[in-house]
C-alpha cells in the first residue's frame, strides 16, 4: 500500500483564500484585522518564522505590527508593550515568538497577553477552556492538524489516536482536541516504556518529537493516518541542510493510508490557523463596536 499524501500547501491556500475574503469584508466595515508580533533576540529559526507570519498576514489583507527587541532587553520593557497592545483597540491578535531569552519567565509573558487577543492559544485560560471543550483560541499547530482531518474526512470518533510528544504547544493540545473529537487518545513521550506497542495500534499517529525520521514504517499500523509535525534540519548525510520531519517518509508511506509530507504538510497550516484566529478576533471586535 502506498499512502495518499495530504497536501498542506493546497489546503492552506484554500483556507487562506477564505480568510482573505473575511479580512476584506471586515476592512470594508472599518476594522482591518491586525496582528502584533514580538520577536526578542536573533534566533535564526524564530526570525524565519516571524518573517513568514508577517508575509502571510500581508498576503491575506491582515495588518501586521512587528516589534523587535534585542536579546538582552529587560522583561519589563516587553511587559509594558504587551499592556499597550492589550489596550489598543486596533490590535486584534498578539503573538510573542518563543523561545524567549533566559531572563524571561515565559509563562508570565504568555499570561500577560489579553485572553481575547491570544491568537496563539497559549494563555492558561484558553488552554483551560480547550480542556473543558469550551470555545477558545486553539493553538495553531494542532488546530491545523484538526483541519486536515476534517478536510480529508478522517473519522475521529472511536479511533485509536496516539500522539508522540507532550509539549504545551503541540502534543498536549493535540491530545485534548482529539479527545474532544471522540478519539481514544494515548500520549507517548520520552519516558514511554514500549512506544512500538502504542504506535502499532494507532489508527491516527501524530509525531511531534523533534527527532529526524524517528517514526519508521515498521512502527505504523497498515492504513493508519500519519501526521508529521516535526520540522528538523538534517545535520549530516547526503541530505544535509534539508528539512525533514519526525517520520521517515519513505518507509512510512508504504504502510500508512494517509500521510503528511515535510515540508508542505502541517507547517503551512500552522500559519493559516494563526491568520484565522486573528480574523476571528477582529470579527468579535467589530461586532462589539457595533460595526
Ligand atoms: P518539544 O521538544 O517541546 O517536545 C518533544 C516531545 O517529544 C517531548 O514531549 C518528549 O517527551 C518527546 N520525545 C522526545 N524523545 C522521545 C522518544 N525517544 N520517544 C518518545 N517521545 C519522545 O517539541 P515541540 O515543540 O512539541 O515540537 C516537536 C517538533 O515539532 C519539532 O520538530 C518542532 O520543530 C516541530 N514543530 C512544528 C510546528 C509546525 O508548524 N509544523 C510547530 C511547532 C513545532
Amino acid at each position: 500500500m502506498t499512502a495518499r499524501i495530504i497536501d498542506g500547501n493546497a489546503l492552506s491556500a484554500r483556507v487562506r483564500g477564505e480568510i482573505a475574503e473575511r479580512a476584506a469584508a471586515l476592512s470594508a466595515r472599518g476594522v482591518q484585522p491586525c496582528l502584533a508580533v514580538i520577536l526578542v533576540g536573533e534566533n535564526p529559526a524564530s526570525a524565519v518564522y516571524v518573517r513568514n507570519k508577517v508575509a502571510a498576514c500581508e498576503k491575506a489583507g491582515i495588518r501586521s505590527l512587528r516589534l523587535d527587541y534585542p536579546a538582552d532587553v529587560a522583561p519589563a520593557v516587553v511587559m509594558t508593550k504587551l499592556a499597550e497592545l492589550n489596550a489598543d483597540p486596533a490590535v486584534h491578535g498578539i503573538l510573542v515568538q518563543l523561545p524567549l531569552p533566559p531572563q524571561f519567565d515565559e509563562a508570565a509573558v504568555l499570561e500577560a497577553i489579553s485572553v481575547s487577543k491570544d491568537v496563539d492559544g497559549f494563555h492558561a485560560e484558553n488552554v483551560g477552556r480547550l480542556s473543558q471543550n469550551q470555545e477558545a483560541f486553539l493553538p495553531c499547530t494542532p488546530h491545523g492538524v484538526m483541519k486536515m482531518f476534517e478536510a480529508e474526512g478522517v473519522p475521529l470518533a472511536g479511533a485509536e489516536a496516539v500522539v508522540i510528544g507532550r509539549s504545551n504547544i503541540v502534543g498536549k493540545p493535540m491530545a485534548m482536541l482529539l479527545t474532544n473529537a471522540g478519539a481514544t487518545v494515548t500520549v507517548c513521550h520520552s519516558k514511554t516504556r514500549d512506544l512500538l506497542f502504542h504506535t502499532r495500534r494507532a489508527d491516527i499517529l501524530v509525531a511531534a518529537i523533534g527527532k529526524p525520521r524517528f517514526v519508521t514504517g515498521d512502527m505504523i499500523k497498515p492504513g493508519a493516518t500519519v501526521i508529521d509535525v516535526g520540522i528538523n534540519r538534517l545535520q549530516s548525510g547526503p541530505d544535509a541542510g534539508k528539512l525533514c520531519g519526525d517520520v521517515d517518509f519513505d518507509s512510512a508511506r508504504e504502510v500508512a493510508g494517509l500521510i503528511t509530507p515535510v515540508p508542505g504538510g502541517v507547517g503551512p497550516m500552522t500559519i493559516t490557523m494563526l491568520l484565522e484566529n486573528t480574523v476571528i478576533s477582529a470579527g468579535r471586535a467589530a461586532s462589539a463596536a457595533g460595526k
